[in-house]
Protein backbone atom coordinates (compact mmCIF):
# COMPACT_ATOMS: atom_id res chain seq x y z
CA UNK A 1 0.00 0.00 0.00
CA UNK A 2 1.28 2.95 -0.88
CA UNK A 3 2.12 6.30 2.17
CA UNK A 4 0.40 9.34 2.35
CA UNK A 5 2.99 10.68 0.02
CA UNK A 6 2.61 10.38 -3.74
CA UNK A 7 5.03 11.54 -6.39
CA UNK A 8 3.44 12.71 -9.69
CA UNK A 9 6.56 13.90 -11.54
CA UNK A 10 7.42 17.41 -9.81
CA UNK A 11 4.24 17.36 -7.82
CA UNK A 12 3.94 15.81 -4.17
CA UNK A 13 0.65 14.92 -2.87
CA UNK A 14 0.44 14.18 0.91
CA UNK A 15 -3.52 12.45 1.83
CA UNK A 16 -4.84 14.02 4.97
CA UNK A 17 -8.05 13.03 6.71
CA UNK A 18 -10.44 14.84 8.85
CA UNK A 19 -11.69 11.63 10.39
CA UNK A 20 -14.41 9.56 8.97
CA UNK A 21 -18.70 9.43 8.56
CA UNK A 22 -21.57 6.70 10.07
CA UNK A 23 -23.76 6.40 7.23
CA UNK A 24 -26.40 3.54 6.01
CA UNK A 25 -25.05 2.66 2.92
CA UNK A 26 -28.79 1.69 1.62
CA UNK A 27 -29.99 4.95 2.65
CA UNK A 28 -26.83 6.83 1.00
CA UNK A 29 -27.36 5.49 -2.23
CA UNK A 30 -31.44 3.94 -2.82
CA UNK A 31 -30.21 2.14 -5.56
CA UNK A 32 -28.19 -0.52 -3.84
CA UNK A 33 -28.95 -3.08 -1.35
CA UNK A 34 -27.56 -4.72 1.52
CA UNK A 35 -26.73 -8.08 0.44
CA UNK A 36 -24.87 -6.49 -2.67
CA UNK A 37 -23.20 -4.40 -0.25
CA UNK A 38 -22.01 -7.61 2.44
CA UNK A 39 -21.08 -10.27 0.32
CA UNK A 40 -19.37 -8.05 -2.44
CA UNK A 41 -18.01 -5.24 -0.74
CA UNK A 42 -17.20 -6.68 3.34
CA UNK A 43 -14.28 -4.40 4.32
CA UNK A 44 -16.41 -1.53 3.62
CA UNK A 45 -19.40 -2.56 6.18
CA UNK A 46 -19.05 -3.18 9.41
CA UNK A 47 -20.76 -5.38 12.07
CA UNK A 48 -23.97 -2.83 12.21
CA UNK A 49 -24.58 -2.75 8.28
CA UNK A 50 -22.74 1.00 8.31
CA UNK A 51 -20.33 2.34 5.43
CA UNK A 52 -17.53 4.84 6.51
CA UNK A 53 -16.37 7.44 3.94
CA UNK A 54 -13.25 9.01 5.04
CA UNK A 55 -13.66 13.36 5.07
CA UNK A 56 -9.87 12.95 3.29
CA UNK A 57 -8.01 16.53 1.42
CA UNK A 58 -4.91 16.42 -0.24
CA UNK A 59 -1.87 18.40 -0.04
CA UNK A 60 -0.25 19.25 -2.85
CA UNK A 61 3.21 20.81 -3.84
CA UNK A 62 3.52 22.24 -7.26
CA UNK A 63 5.91 25.17 -8.62
CA UNK A 64 6.64 26.52 -5.11
CA UNK A 65 2.88 26.96 -4.31
CA UNK A 66 0.95 24.62 -1.55
CA UNK A 67 -2.27 23.99 -1.86
CA UNK A 68 -4.93 22.00 -0.15
CA UNK A 69 -7.68 20.78 -1.52
CA UNK A 70 -10.88 20.67 0.50
CA UNK A 71 -10.93 21.50 4.44
CA UNK A 72 -12.95 18.13 5.68
CA UNK A 73 -16.21 19.00 8.15
CA UNK A 74 -14.31 20.54 10.93
CA UNK A 75 -16.06 20.36 14.67
CA UNK A 76 -14.64 19.22 17.92
CA UNK A 77 -13.38 15.13 16.95
CA UNK A 78 -11.90 16.77 13.62
CA UNK A 79 -8.74 15.66 12.54
CA UNK A 80 -7.85 17.87 9.69
CA UNK A 81 -4.97 19.94 11.65
CA UNK A 82 -3.22 17.37 13.54
CA UNK A 83 -3.23 15.08 10.62
CA UNK A 84 -1.62 18.09 8.93
CA UNK A 85 0.68 19.00 11.44
CA UNK A 86 1.66 15.34 12.00
CA UNK A 87 3.42 15.24 7.93
CA UNK A 88 5.25 18.29 8.51
CA UNK A 89 2.30 20.27 6.93
CA UNK A 90 1.59 23.67 8.86
CA UNK A 91 -1.12 25.78 8.21
CA UNK A 92 0.74 29.08 7.53
CA UNK A 93 2.34 27.39 4.94
CA UNK A 94 -0.99 26.91 2.44
CA UNK A 95 -0.88 29.44 -0.20
CA UNK A 96 -4.24 27.97 -2.02
CA UNK A 97 -7.59 26.40 -0.85
CA UNK A 98 -8.77 25.03 -3.62
CA UNK A 99 -12.22 23.55 -2.75
CA UNK A 100 -14.29 20.75 -4.71
CA UNK A 101 -17.79 21.59 -4.15
CA UNK A 102 -19.58 23.30 -0.98
CA UNK A 103 -20.71 20.64 0.60
CA UNK A 104 -20.12 20.53 4.88
CA UNK A 105 -17.72 17.77 4.49
CA UNK A 106 -15.34 19.54 2.09
CA UNK A 107 -15.56 23.55 3.51
CA UNK A 108 -15.82 22.66 7.66
CA UNK A 109 -11.96 23.65 8.01
CA UNK A 110 -12.25 26.94 5.93
CA UNK A 111 -12.73 29.32 9.10
CA UNK A 112 -12.06 28.61 12.89
CA UNK A 113 -13.42 31.27 15.19
CA UNK A 114 -14.27 33.21 12.06
CA UNK A 115 -10.38 33.96 11.17
CA UNK A 116 -9.05 31.91 7.90
CA UNK A 117 -7.92 28.39 9.45
CA UNK A 118 -5.28 28.85 6.45
CA UNK A 119 -3.89 32.44 7.07
CA UNK A 120 -1.69 33.49 4.23
CA UNK A 121 -4.06 31.07 1.81
CA UNK A 122 -6.40 32.27 -1.04
CA UNK A 123 -9.90 30.44 -1.34
CA UNK A 124 -10.57 28.76 -4.68
CA UNK A 125 -14.38 28.05 -5.62
CA UNK A 126 -16.12 27.83 -8.40
CA UNK A 127 -18.39 31.08 -9.46
CA UNK A 128 -21.05 28.10 -10.55
CA UNK A 129 -21.06 26.41 -6.89
CA UNK A 130 -21.09 30.25 -5.19
CA UNK A 131 -23.75 31.16 -7.48
CA UNK A 132 -25.84 27.72 -6.81
CA UNK A 133 -25.16 27.86 -2.82
CA UNK A 134 -25.51 31.39 -2.42
CA UNK A 135 -29.19 31.96 -3.74
CA UNK A 136 -31.39 32.77 -0.53
CA UNK A 137 -33.73 29.90 -0.48
CA UNK A 138 -30.39 26.78 -0.64
CA UNK A 139 -28.39 29.20 1.61
CA UNK A 140 -31.52 28.94 4.29
CA UNK A 141 -31.25 25.21 4.30
CA UNK A 142 -27.41 24.82 4.38
CA UNK A 143 -25.95 26.53 7.18
CA UNK A 144 -22.67 25.54 6.18
CA UNK A 145 -22.49 27.87 3.57
CA UNK A 146 -22.90 31.01 6.22
CA UNK A 147 -20.36 29.69 8.57
CA UNK A 148 -17.70 28.72 6.51
CA UNK A 149 -18.06 30.17 2.60
CA UNK A 150 -19.85 33.49 3.21
CA UNK A 151 -17.38 35.39 5.31
CA UNK A 152 -14.64 34.54 3.20
CA UNK A 153 -15.87 36.83 0.39
CA UNK A 154 -15.54 39.97 3.58
CA UNK A 155 -12.72 38.70 4.66
CA UNK A 156 -11.30 39.43 0.86
CA UNK A 157 -9.81 35.93 0.36
CA UNK A 158 -12.02 34.66 -1.82
CA UNK A 159 -11.65 33.85 -5.37
CA UNK A 160 -14.11 32.85 -7.62
CA UNK A 161 -13.17 30.44 -10.53
CA UNK A 162 -13.98 29.30 -14.00
CA UNK A 163 -14.40 25.41 -13.96
CA UNK A 164 -11.45 24.85 -15.77
CA UNK A 165 -8.99 26.61 -14.44
CA UNK A 166 -4.72 26.50 -14.10
CA UNK A 167 -4.15 26.62 -10.26
CA UNK A 168 -0.29 26.15 -11.15
CA UNK A 169 0.99 24.90 -14.19
CA UNK A 170 0.62 21.44 -13.51
CA UNK A 171 -2.80 21.53 -11.98
CA UNK A 172 -6.04 22.07 -13.52
CA UNK A 173 -9.06 22.19 -12.40
CA UNK A 174 -11.87 20.08 -14.71
CA UNK A 175 -15.59 20.82 -14.28
CA UNK A 176 -17.19 17.82 -13.26
CA UNK A 177 -20.77 18.66 -12.70
CA UNK A 178 -24.25 16.79 -10.80
CA UNK A 179 -22.82 16.18 -7.12
CA UNK A 180 -23.37 19.98 -7.12
CA UNK A 181 -23.69 22.85 -10.13
CA UNK A 182 -20.03 23.88 -10.08
CA UNK A 183 -18.30 20.35 -9.03
CA UNK A 184 -14.61 20.27 -10.02
CA UNK A 185 -11.88 17.53 -10.19
CA UNK A 186 -8.19 18.46 -10.81
CA UNK A 187 -6.02 16.73 -13.21
CA UNK A 188 -2.30 16.71 -11.96
CA UNK A 189 0.33 16.60 -15.14
CA UNK A 190 4.26 16.99 -14.23
CA UNK A 191 7.05 15.56 -15.86
CA UNK A 192 5.03 13.25 -17.84
CA UNK A 193 2.97 12.12 -15.01
CA UNK A 194 -0.31 12.04 -14.33
CA UNK A 195 -2.77 11.77 -11.72
CA UNK A 196 -6.21 12.84 -10.63
CA UNK A 197 -7.67 14.33 -7.66
CA UNK A 198 -11.25 12.74 -7.98
CA UNK A 199 -13.61 14.93 -5.57
CA UNK A 200 -16.86 13.79 -5.16
CA UNK A 201 -17.62 12.54 -8.93
CA UNK A 202 -17.68 8.94 -6.65
CA UNK A 203 -18.02 8.39 -3.23
CA UNK A 204 -17.39 4.27 -2.69
CA UNK A 205 -14.99 2.15 -4.25
CA UNK A 206 -18.31 0.30 -4.77
CA UNK A 207 -19.50 2.51 -7.41
CA UNK A 208 -16.33 1.36 -9.48
CA UNK A 209 -18.81 -1.32 -10.64
CA UNK A 210 -21.92 0.16 -9.47
CA UNK A 211 -21.33 3.31 -11.60
CA UNK A 212 -25.20 4.12 -11.85
CA UNK A 213 -25.46 4.20 -7.28
CA UNK A 214 -26.14 7.84 -6.86
CA UNK A 215 -25.71 8.63 -3.47
CA UNK A 216 -29.27 10.94 -2.14
CA UNK A 217 -26.52 14.11 -1.65
CA UNK A 218 -26.38 14.77 -5.80
CA UNK A 219 -28.05 17.91 -6.70
CA UNK A 220 -28.70 16.67 -10.39
CA UNK A 221 -28.54 12.91 -10.00
CA UNK A 222 -28.74 12.39 -13.52
CA UNK A 223 -26.07 14.60 -14.52
CA UNK A 224 -23.83 12.90 -11.54
CA UNK A 225 -24.25 9.75 -12.93
CA UNK A 226 -23.51 10.87 -16.38
CA UNK A 227 -20.47 12.61 -15.11
CA UNK A 228 -19.24 9.44 -13.08
CA UNK A 229 -19.61 7.41 -15.80
CA UNK A 230 -17.39 9.24 -18.66
CA UNK A 231 -14.99 9.81 -15.79
CA UNK A 232 -14.38 6.49 -14.66
CA UNK A 233 -14.53 5.33 -17.74
CA UNK A 234 -11.60 7.80 -19.28
CA UNK A 235 -9.64 6.97 -15.90
CA UNK A 236 -10.12 3.29 -16.56
CA UNK A 237 -8.75 3.70 -19.88
CA UNK A 238 -5.91 5.86 -19.24
CA UNK A 239 -4.86 3.78 -16.02
CA UNK A 240 -4.99 6.93 -14.24
CA UNK A 241 -3.74 7.28 -10.94
CA UNK A 242 -6.24 8.73 -9.00
CA UNK A 243 -6.53 10.07 -5.50
CA UNK A 244 -10.25 9.86 -4.04
CA UNK A 245 -10.94 11.97 -0.69
CA UNK A 246 -13.84 9.33 0.96
CA UNK A 247 -12.11 6.26 -0.17
CA UNK A 248 -10.45 4.27 2.15
CA UNK A 249 -6.78 6.20 3.33
CA UNK A 250 -4.93 7.08 1.94
CA UNK A 251 -7.69 6.91 -0.99
CA UNK A 252 -4.72 6.12 -3.95
CA UNK A 253 -5.41 4.09 -6.47
CA UNK A 254 -6.94 3.03 -9.92
CA UNK A 255 -9.47 2.02 -11.67
CA UNK A 256 -9.57 -1.28 -13.52
CA UNK A 257 -11.12 -4.02 -14.89
CA UNK A 258 -11.32 -7.58 -13.44
CA UNK A 259 -13.49 -10.40 -14.52
CA UNK A 260 -15.75 -7.90 -16.74
CA UNK A 261 -16.41 -5.59 -14.02
CA UNK A 262 -14.39 -1.98 -12.96
CA UNK A 263 -12.69 -2.10 -9.92
CA UNK A 264 -10.47 0.01 -7.52
CA UNK A 265 -7.47 -1.49 -7.25
CA UNK A 266 -5.75 0.47 -4.58
CA UNK A 267 -1.89 1.66 -4.93
ZN1 LIG B 1 -18.21 14.77 0.08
Amino acid sequence: MAGVRLTVGNVEIVSVSDGQGDMNPTETFPASDIETWRSEYPGLVDDAGQIHPRFGSFAVSSGGRLVLVDTGLGGPDATLLSDMEANGIEREAVDLVVLTHIHPDHVGWNLSDGSPTFPNARYLVTKTDWDHWTQPEVRAQAPHVDAQMVPLESLNVLDLIDGEYSVTNELTTLPTPGHTPGHISIAVASGGERAFILGDVAHTPAQAQYTDWSPVFDTDPDLARQTRHSVLDKLEDEGTLVASGHFPHPGYGRFVRSDDRRIWQPE
